[in-house]
């Protein structure tokens, strides 16, 4: 005769109940030896935590009859095991959540992967300035009080050419900071071929807007004339402004005004001209076949009352937004209040100066400086970097899919130029398996994120695509090592 449901149900329940019974005690786990060295490393508050997790969660299990299967004479809550998921979980909790990855994804200046890197010079003295007082606010020469400012406007301006400099969080903040004290309730002129957006919300109408200052545009998408400048010029215009089309480009019928024909403009009407470069590199990249943008020091030669750029685009140093030009503006900027509110710490400081120092050697800058020895790399370097790792990418991917070397293109990122323009190499891997590649493909990609060192490639024409342009050879054997933990 069968059980009826009601009688089944209550045998589960007995055996439910015999099953979580076998459960050692949190008492018990936490005074057994195993448990000793977990509370030496990580305190007894968080391995308990850990340990009410873990019973938590198998509790649970049982109920949803998850561990039905188990072979009752393993014993699934056996000490052992309790102690093995305490250990799981502790280490994923204190696991930091801002971890290393490898760039494969062909972006140099990647914006959601950090930006430039910085050389040792730079990384020795964060250190320093981590570690030991330093003389930020303090002149050593009067033994009074100073400015964080001090410690490199000099420098700045050796490398620009402009008169004075100042630094502060970010470019957005010095485009905000610098509206804000010399537009308030004024009017900012700038083309509408100019009406930048950076993404992650930066847009130059609502920088302006948020500065107190009023958008007066001019000329139109892709044209703009100097006369629409000069008609726009009234008794309330406070600055006119041009922004370096970072992300975009206009082509076709198009005329925008070069600054060497708006700076004698705005000089007749008494009024500065402030460029907002975005990446705005010292050097000119054109002598390593980069694609060329306009340096600094051309721009403040060219006319430009301020300019405005960033410290990890280009430049490679650490995040920052460097304002320079003529002396009197920077000091209006810099008794602004925002200054004080987006002034940066001494780690940018101290990572800023080694960098800018690299810049006094122009001829060992390629090697010397991260960012520029990435962009400049040579494609064969990548290739025969990608034919050493393709053996294990191979074994690791296994039959479903099929490994390659392939040519392929970086991009400079961070709104340096948009187009494709470094030839490199990389690892091409297609589904080979039947039916569509879809699925297969964001299945391959996750798992290379899920490595320890998360591997960020990306997909593109049916394939997954890992550039090694930012895959140094000091990195490659951990990128290879890794890749035996790939889990698909
Ligand atoms: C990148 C960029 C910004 C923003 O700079 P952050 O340093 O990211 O704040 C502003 N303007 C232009 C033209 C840019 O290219």
């Amino acid at each position: 005769m069968s059980e009826t449901v009601g009688q089944a149900a209550e045998h589960d329940a007995r055996t439910l109940g015999a099953l979580l019974a076998t459960m050692p005690a949190v008492e018990r786990v936490i005074a057994s030896e195993e448990a000793q060295p977990l509370i030496a490393q990580y305190g007894r508050t968080q391995v308990l935590d850990a340990i009410r997790a873990t019973q938590d969660a198998w509790r649970r299990d049982a109920r949803a009859g998850v561990l039905a299967n188990e072979d009752k004479d393993t014993e699934p809550f056996s000490l052992e095991r309790v102690i093995a998921d305490t250990v799981r979980r502790l280490a994923e909790r204190t696991q930091s959540r801002l971890r290393p990855v490898f760039n494969l994804t062909g972006t140099v200046l990647h914006t959601n992967l950090g930006r430039a890197l910085l050389p040792d010079a730079a990384v020795e003295a964060v250190v320093q300035a981590l570690t030991q007082p330093a003389n930020l606010e303090f002149d050593l020469a009067s033994g009074k009080r100073g400015d964080r400012d001090d410690l490199i406007d000099s420098l700045i301006c050796e490398l620009t050419g402009a008169e004075a400099a100042t630094v502060v969080n970010n470019n957005a903040a010095a485009v905000l900071l610098l509206l804000s004290a010399l537009a308030n309730r004024k009017e900012v002129v700038v083309s509408r071929g100019e009406l930048v957006e950076i993404g992650g919300a930066f847009r130059i109408p609502d920088i302006m807007s948020r500065a107190g200052a009023r958008l007066r545009e001019i000329g139109t998408t892709n044209r703009t004339h100097l006369k629409d400048y000069e008609a726009a010029i009234n008794a309330r215009t406070a600055l006119l402004m041009k922004v370096h089309c970072s992300n975009y480009a206009i082509s076709g019928f198009t005329k925008s005004v070069e600054l060497d024909e708006l700076a004698p403009l705005a000089r007749q009407h008494g009024l500065p001209v402030a460029v907002d470069l975005g990446s705005g590199t010292l050097v000119d990249l054109a002598q390593w076949g980069l694609p060329a943008e306009p340096t600094v020091r051309a721009t403040v030669e060219a006319g430009a009352d301020l300019v405005t750029f960033s410290g990890d685009k280009l430049l490679g140093g650490p995040q920052a937004g460097l304002i320079v030009g003529r002396k009197e503006l920077i000091a209006k900027i810099k008794k602004h209040p925002l200054k004080r509110a987006l002034r940066v710490g001494k780690l940018t400081l101290a990572a800023l100066e080694p960098v800018l120092r690299l810049y006094q050697a122009p001829e060992f800058l390629q090697e010397r400086l991260t960012t520029l020895r990435l962009l400049t790399r040579p494609a064969t370097q990548m290739q025969e970097a990608a034919q050493r790792a393709l053996p294990a990418l191979q074994r690791a991917v296994g039959d479903a899919y099929a490994a390659s070397v392939e040519p392929m293109f970086s991009q400079i990122g961070s709104g340096a130029l948009p187009v494709d323009v470094l030839p490199s190499s990389g690892l091409v891997v297609r589904y080979a398996g039947k039916g569509g590649s879809g699925r297969a493909l964001l299945k391959l990609e996750r798992a290379l994120r899920e490595l320890p060192q998360p591997v960020i490639g990306r997909i593109a024409d049916d394939a997954v695509r890992l550039d090694l342009r930012c895959l140094e050879s000091w990195a490659e054997t951990a990128f290879v090592a890794q890749l035996a933990e790939l889990r698909l």
